[in-house]
């Protein structure tokens, strides 16, 4: 599969989003991140110091 790009919607930047990590997702059954890594690491530490869900 091809790299994509794909747009954060957190901080609105431009992220790779892999051929490699598509086919896992699509193997999975996943959906396309929506969120850059950095993004996505950060919602997760937020979420374990918080303690509640944000979705
Ligand atoms: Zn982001």
């Amino acid at each position: 599969m091809e790299d994509i790009t794909l747009t954060c919607t957190d901080c609105d930047e431009e992220f790779i989003f892999t051929g490699g990590e598509r086919e896992f997702y699509e193997e999975k059954g996943y959906d396309e991140p929506k969120r850059c890594k950095s993004c996505r690491a950060k919602r997760k530490a937020d979420k374990g110091n918080r303690g509640f869900k944000q979705y």
